[in-house]
């Protein structure tokens, strides 16, 4: 590992996608830290496939993952839009142009693969700590002391909750800022949070009518199947738009029985022009039922808190972009503290400086989530025909696009996602278009991120 040249310590909650990259960037800026994860294992048997844009894969490349990812997954070359009879709407190489565009293509694997690959490539496991629940946080002058439900106590300089959609970081942030800036969390923002659509997840071995490396979204009123498959599996999900939208702190949670109950209900429903539900269904190694929650929070930091990852952007899945988000969010918040870490005279950046960095990560990411969050909601009703127009959208707009103009707008987003701005990225592989990242450590002019930053230092 690299040698640690600053006391300065990070505790990192939550060690997801968001949390372990989060330790692999620091392990290789040698900056002190740990990550509390409430899981007895770091790749535990849940969900079903992620899958990476080339954004993505040049962070973890940096890391030196992309090797391991590369071996556990193939990248997929058709993407096949479907009406509801399951016929052909649209068959395109939208992942070929993405691949000329970037260089390296769309990778999914299967999400617990995933995760142990993060793990793995990490050069000290002992930065990590699992079985690990995050209950309380303090902050003091010169510090954090992050408690434990076990008991124990984690001290640090700030806290980075990395812990999900579900945040407790995000709750003990607002509880924090109501002390110390009333009026600054509004409920309008806590209500941001929105749930719209649940997804039931199924895995399965190989289906040759799927493919071994398609993509396939069948449309249909109210739900929609999305199934990516590989060599060795599937990865289906049956996403369905709920009758009744709620907000946070609404949560529902789904039993076994939710996930038979909609299965049973899409059964008889073609996910191709050659295989129903039903059939899939009958294969399945697992399944379960998830909400999909959405939405981009205003406040991203406040005193020596700040959140990145699901805890403060989260986008609907079908576009695949909300862990390669968490991961360039990352990248980027550290890019902002490792510079500030090395702007500082003293031993340790002030309170202030901090807020400085995180602000500055708030300001290069929250716009482009907004959108990356309003693109993939619009192209979930227009999946779901959520109205006349969104089924016209889907089944006679969008197959009139090139797929070269589709890779391209997309693309535009993939170029400009930060890495890891200190750490070389040779050997990772360029395409037609130039990665142009937003420039780091930018210096915080702007009078309105001054004023935020200035009501929400409280120490
Ligand atoms: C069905 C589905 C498909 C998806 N497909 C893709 C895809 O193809 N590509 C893509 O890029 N994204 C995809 N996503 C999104 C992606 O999974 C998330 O954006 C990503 O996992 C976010 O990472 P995170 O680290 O912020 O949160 P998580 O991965 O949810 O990690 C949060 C971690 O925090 C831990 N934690 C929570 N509370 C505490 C606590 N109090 N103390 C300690 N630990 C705690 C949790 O156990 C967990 O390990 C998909 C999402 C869904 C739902």
């Amino acid at each position: 590992m690299a040698h640690l040249e600053s006391p300065f310590r990070i505790v990192i909650v939550g060690g997801g996608v968001a949390g372990l990259v989060a330790s692999g960037c620091l392990q290789k800026l040698g900056i002190d830290h740990v990550v509390l994860e409430r899981h007895v294992e770091v790749a535990p048997a849940l969900g079903a496939g992620i899958a990476m844009w080339p954004h993505g894969l040049r962070v973890l490349h940096q890391l030196g993952c992309l090797d391991a990812i590369k071996a556990a997954s193939v990248p997929i070359n058709r993407f096949q839009c479907r009406g509801a009879d399951g016929r052909l709407i649209q068959d395109n190489e939208l992942y070929t142009r993405v691949q000329e565009n970037h260089g390296i293509g769309f990778y999914p694997l299967e999400r617990r693969r995933f995760l142990q690959i993060l793990y793995d490539a990490l050069p000290d496991k002992s930065f990590i700590k699992t079985d690990a629940n995050v209950e309380a946080v303090d902050q003091n002058a010169n510090g954090v002391e992050v408690r434990l439900s076990n008991g124990d106590v984690e001290v640090g300089d700030m806290v980075l909750g990395c812990d999900g959609v579900h945040s407790v970081m995000r709750s003990l942030m607002w509880d924090y800022a109501n002390k110390t800036s009333p009026g600054l969390i509004r409920t309008s923002e806590k209500t941001s949070l929105t749930t719209t659509f649940k997804s039931l997840l199924v895995v399965t071995p190989a289906i040759p009518e799927l493919g071994h490396r398609d993509l396939i979204t069948t449309y249909n009123k109210g739900f929609t199947f999305l199934a990516t498959s590989q060599p060795n599996a599937v990865y289906l999900f049956v996403i369905f738009r709920n009758d009744q939208p709620f907000s946070w702190p609404k949560q529902e949670k789904f039993t076994d029985e939710d996930a038979e109950t909609l299965a049973e209900i899409v059964a008889d429903k073609p996910v191709t022009d050659q295989i129903l539900f039903g059939e899939i269904w009958k294969r399945r190694i697992r399944a379960s039922v998830i909400s999909l929650e959405e939405g981009v929070m205003e406040h991203w930091h406040h005193g020596r808190i700040v959140l990145a990852g699901d805890a403060v952007h989260k986008l609907h899945p079908n576009l695949a972009l909300g862990g390669n988000s968490a991961i360039e969010g990352v990248a980027c918040l550290i890019n902002c503290i490792s510079q500030v870490i090395q702007d500082t005279k003293g031993p340790k950046p002030s309170g202030t400086a901090l807020n400085m960095a995180f602000a500055t990560y708030q300001k290069q990411q929250q716009q482009r989530m907004r959108e990356l969050m309003n693109l993939s909601n619009l192209v979930a009703k227009a999946q779901t025909y959520a109205t006349p127009a969104h089924k016209l959208f889907a089944n006679w707009v969008l197959p009139l696009l090139d797929d070269r103009v589709f890779a391209d707008w997309i693309g535009a987003y993939v170029a400009k996602a930060t890495n890891l701005g200190s750490m070389p990225s040779e050997g990772f592989p360029s395409g037609r278009l130039s990665w142009s990242m937003v420039p780091e450590g930018e210096p915080v002019k702007d009078k309105k991120i001054k004023h935020e930053v200035g009501i929400s230092i409280a120490i």
